[in-house]
């Protein structure tokens, strides 16, 4: 932007920003950004918990999404506010790190802004408050670790019925929670299987649209949807018990006929040989994999015709165009390894598996490898209506496997529905008093933030937050009622442990450090410069035009901060 001096003094013109550059800074910059910010955290608000309502996306190609999930509607919001985007991002990170507590962390982060605004808008330095929101949640977190009961040293049994508590939880505010028993118990399962394996795909979900919800089921190994099949197919055997798996990265089929390859003769005689040649070398292909001893062979290239009439012959089934994601996951499973060339098919290569069978699941069919050696894979084949349903069942199970998961790897657990977040809040207030100076009144704010968990719980149920919120107060005031959350059943006040609402500690560790974090952040940024050559600018402009309080409104007056 072009700055012209004072025009009485005639000062020299300092231009130091390019023409068109647009800046916007100071105290009420840091309120239309946390304006803003507050703007995306009341867009899933009312997702949270078990009452929570779903959002349905749709864009301008036609695809709709319906999700309770705070990262994944923030991902096809499209967000481009750049202070905004800041929320986004640690509702993605909340994802990808605990798998939950998505919609919590930017309902906390949200409200710890709403009370920041305040404290800002009355000339409070924004550093102070950084400094005790930062102390503030160091002491949540403490506590937090504090309160949690550790799952450690119990039994298998009670383990999983307790890792399955914390799957419901998760469960229950999501479309899927009707069934959340039948499915918590599926993805223990399904976890348990995989052991300590780190890598997630290793238990996969298919998705079979039709039939109900309770007709899934969990295969203690692979299934993938039956490949594309040539004719000879249905004359091969279609069940097995213990047999041998030879998995490929090997082309099955006639190759001539597709590469079009040129080749020039001399002799018309010569062309039956360069035919006999093709067709020995994928008959010697075929030889030895039916040598090999193995009863099934899989290929992630097409298998022909050929092989396909060849491989019936001898019983043997095979499959070609294997996903790859599908034959690595049959490879985990049966201890087999892909090979590329035939020339190596030993015992060692070769996988093994209990049973294979394909089996008819709605209007699909599909190979289903079950019982297998290394035991380290789990599918679940989801059932049900819509394609919309299945995928937001889908996106659900992944936040319950993610909850198991962590919760045995750290294997601690709070009270769920707000109980916790009340209690960190009574405790921040009763550690504010301690202090004096004006941090006492930013603590309290923090802990009247924490509120938002149990108030939002209650207003998506359609109970009264405020008569709620006073039983809770008064609950943890006592000190007896430390696990005391939100009924969501009556609309009162009980104990969650023994309501069995339960969610891994981790959650809400990571929830109220990220929160945290990114309400200090959004505080710190006192001045936004848009370049004009950024690709992103007018999104930028757009965003904050939309704000309403943001960036847009400064820049009519033009002249500011500059001049020296
Ligand atoms: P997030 O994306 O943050 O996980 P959810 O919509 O899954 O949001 O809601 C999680 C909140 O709902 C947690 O605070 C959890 O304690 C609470 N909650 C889950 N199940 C229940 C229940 N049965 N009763 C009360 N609160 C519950
Ligand atoms: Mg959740």
């Amino acid at each position: 932007m072009a700055m012209v001096g004072s025009s009485i003094e005639q000062q020299p013109q300092i231009i130091l920003l390019k023409e068109g550059t647009d800046t916007s800074q100071g105290k009420a910059h840091v309120v239309s950004n946390i304006n803003a910010c507050t703007a995306v955290a009341d867009a899933v608000r009312t997702t949270l918990g078990p009452r929570g309502m779903d959002k349905l996306i749709h864009d301008d190609k036609g695809n709709t999404t319906i999700s309770n999930d705070g990262a994944t509607i923030m991902k096809l919001l499209d967000i481009v506010h750049p202070a905004a985007k800041i929320l986004v991002d640690i509702a993605k990170s909340q994802d990808s790190e605990v798998g939950d507590g998505t919609t919590t962390v930017m309902l906390l982060a949200g409200e710890f802004l709403k009370f920041e605004k305040i404290f800002i808008e009355d000339g409070v330095h924004p550093q102070n408050l950084i400094r005790s929101y930062r102390t503030a949640c160091y002491l949540a977190i403490e506590k937090i670790k504090e309160i949690a009961v550790s799952i450690e040293g119990k039994s298998m049994e009670e383990k999983k019925s307790l890792l399955a508590k914390c799957a419901a939880t998760t469960l229950s505010s999501k479309l899927i929670g009707g069934e959340k028993e039948f499915f918590a118990s599926m993805v223990v399962d399904a976890v348990m299987a995989i052991g300590d394996d780190d890598r997630l795909n290793l238990i996969g979900i298919k998705k079979v649209p039709g039939g109900n919800m309770r007709d899934s089921f969990l295969v203690n190994g692979v299934a993938f949807k039956k490949t594309f099949s040539y004719a000879g197919f249905e004359q091969q055997p279609k069940k097995f018990l213990n047999p041998k798996i030879l998995l490929l990265n090997i082309e099955l089929e006639l190759k001539s006929e597709k590469e079009n390859a040129e080749i020039r003769l001399s002799d018309p005689m010569q062309y039956q040989s360069i035919v006999d040649a093709e067709w020995n070398i994928i008959y010697d292909k075929l030889d030895k994999c039916v040598k090999s001893g193995a009863k099934i062979v899989l290929s992630r290239l097409p298998i022909g015709d050929l092989g396909t009439q060849y491989f019936a012959d001898r019983d043997v089934f095979c499959a070609g165009r294997v996903a790859e994601e599908d034959l690595r996951r049959v490879a985990a499973a049966t201890g087999g390894t892909v090979q590329t060339s035939v020339n190596n098919f030993v015992d060692e290569v070769l996988g093994s598996c209990e049973v294979f069978e394909e089996k008819q699941v709605g209007n699909e069919r599909f190979n289903i490898f079950s019982g297998c050696p290394s035991g380290q894979t789990a599918t679940i084949v989801l059932r049900g209506g819509a394609d919309q349903f299945i995928e937001e069942a889908e996106r659900s199970l992944h936040d319950a496997i993610m909850i198991v998961r962590r919760a045995l790897k750290n294997s601690t657990v709070v009270p769920g529905g707000g109980a916790i977040d009340m209690e960190i809040s009574r405790f921040l207030r009763t550690h504010a008093r301690s202090i004096a100076g004006k941090s006492q009144l930013f603590i309290n704010s923090y802990a009247k933030a924490l509120e938002i968990i149990p108030r939002q719980l209650c207003d998506n149920a359609g109970f009264d937050a405020t008569d709620v919120l006073n039983k809770l107060r008064q609950k943890h005031a006592l000190g007896t009622g430390a696990n005391y959350g939100v009924d969501i059943n009556t609309g009162g006040v009980a104990d969650s442990y023994t309501n069995f609402v339960w969610e891994p500690a981790v959650v809400k560790i990571n929830a109220i450090n990220a929160a945290t974090e990114a309400a200090c952040l959004v505080l710190s940024v006192d001045e936004t410069v848009k370049n004009p050559k950024s690709e992103s600018a007018q999104g930028e402009a757009a965003a904050s035009a939309m704000a309403g309080h943001g960036g847009a409104a400064f820049r009519g007056r033009g002249g500011r901060g500059m001049r020296r």
